[in-house]
């Protein structure tokens, strides 16, 4: 999802649209590799299984994997230490030999040989007029991904990472998914991004504290690297965010979803915006696949395990589609029994969509109806829509885009 986040099983899969398409088909991760020894999780390979590199993407690795790796060249897991720090700590964030400061003359020789501190080049930087950063980032290949640093004035800035490029999910209001998948971004893409954060802004926001999967992409769809970076930007010795303040987003995923709840610490966002399956059948294909009721019957059984956890619930409000006062009070029961949180969000008009933005007034009465009921919920309006950083706003649909789907008879009139 852009920036609304919501996390998917590739619909070509589920047969939304056909997987001959060469732009929308699922490109495979790409790894590098060291020579002479046993090929790590973390070596790149091109499409067809061929090595594209003698060299290892540190960045690919959690610590364990790394101190092992160190190890196999004779160092110690000390000096694996000191590199992690590098890496992720100290406001260091090296992006290269020269800023490896404080290792050993040989062990910074080994690496140089051997590994690849960076996995993303800066394209460009937009500002927007809320002082809201929009960063373009070069992938090897040349594609291009987006990444959001939004300060807030409560001393808090959250940067919002991509998980793909494009993605598959179609969801009818979101530029992102007009793209279709390009294909999912390695544990070091994601991690990256968060480090360039720290990297470019800490100085000028101060400390970036929390992480959101809200980017371009459904996390979930991508789920094996996406909990790897999580766990990466969690890592207390490294970046050391706090579990509960990284927040990886689903457009409901439902088997990964319980993956994630059983293998990560880390925060939940489902992306509902609609009560009924009808709405959602249509402005998020992927509920055709998984309903709402059996999105929110794992949700309240999954939840009763984890202690003080409340998933977040967001709602990108749609006027005349799903924005009634009966859309509130059915709202009220469908997260009834499950522990969350809900936020409410305006929409941002582009060109891939026909939607109309809820009015402020709307969103307020909405709010109240939920909050009467004992709701906790928020509206958050609009950051960085002046420079197509916002909410559902991210990526380069180009030529080739996914269709908009059939709108039932009865929504016509509001879209
Ligand atoms: S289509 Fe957009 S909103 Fe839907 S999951 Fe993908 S990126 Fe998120």
């Amino acid at each position: 999802m852009a920036l609304i986040r919501w996390t998917a099983t590739c619909l070509s899969s589920l047969g939304f649209f056909p997987s001959s398409n060469p732009r929308l088909a699922l490109h495979r991760r790409s790894f590098s590799r060291f020579p002479r020894r046993p090929l790590p999780p973390s070596t790149s390979r091109s499409e067809s299984g061929d090595p594209v590199s003698s060299k290892v993407v540190l960045k690919e690795m959690e610590f364990p994997e790394l101190e092992k790796w160190v190890q196999s060249y004779g160092f110690r897991s000390g000096q694996a230490m000191m590199l992690w720090k590098c890496l992720y700590g100290n406001n260091s964030w090296a992006h290269c030999y020269d800023e490896l400061t404080g290792l050993k003359k040989e062990f910074r020789k080994m690496i140089s040989e051997n590994a690849i501190l960076k996995a993303l080049s800066v394209k460009e930087i937009l500002t927007a007029s809320d002082g809201t950063r929009k960063i373009l980032f070069s992938l090897k290949d040349a594609q291009v991904i987006e990444t959001v640093v939004i300060p807030c004035s409560r001393g808090r800035t959250t940067v919002c990472v991509s998980s793909q490029v494009g993605c598959a999910m179609n969801c009818q209001f979101c530029y992102t998914g007009r793209m279709g998948l390009r294909k999912h971004l390695s544990t070091a893409e994601i991690v990256e991004q968060a480090v360039f954060a720290r990297r470019l802004f800490s100085s000028e926001f101060g400390s970036i504290t929390n992480v959101v999967f809200m980017g371009m992409g459904e996390p979930l769809h991508n789920i094996d690297n996406v909990i790897k970076a999580a766990a990466i930007m969690v890592d207390e010795q490294g970046l050391h965010f706090s579990p509960r303040k990284v927040t990886v987003s689903t457009s409901g995923l439902v088997p990964q979803l319980k993956r994630f709840l059983c293998e990560s610490d880390c925060a939940l966002a489902v992306s509902l915006n609609a009560t009924t399956d009808e709405v959602r059948n249509w402005i998020m294909p992927i509920n055709r696949k998984y309903n709402l009721s059996l999105l929110l019957e794992t949700l309240r059984e999954e939840l009763c395990s984890k202690h003080k956890y409340k998933v977040l619930f967001e709602y990108v409000m749609l006027a005349g589609v799903n924005d009634s006062a009966e859309d509130a009070k059915r709202l009220v029961e469908l997260v009834r029994g499950i522990p969350c949180k809900i936020n409410l969000i305006s929409f941002n008009p582009h060109n891939g969509s026909h939607f109309k933005p809820t009015p402020e007034e709307k969103m307020i009465e909405f709010r109240n109806i939920l909050a009467e009921a004992g709701c906790v919920v928020f509206l958050r309006l609009s950051r960085g829509d002046d420079r197509m950083a916002a909410c559902g706003q991210l990526g380069e649909p180009g030529d080739v885009q996914l269709p908009l789907l059939h709108v039932p008879e009865q929504f016509q009139m509001a879209v």
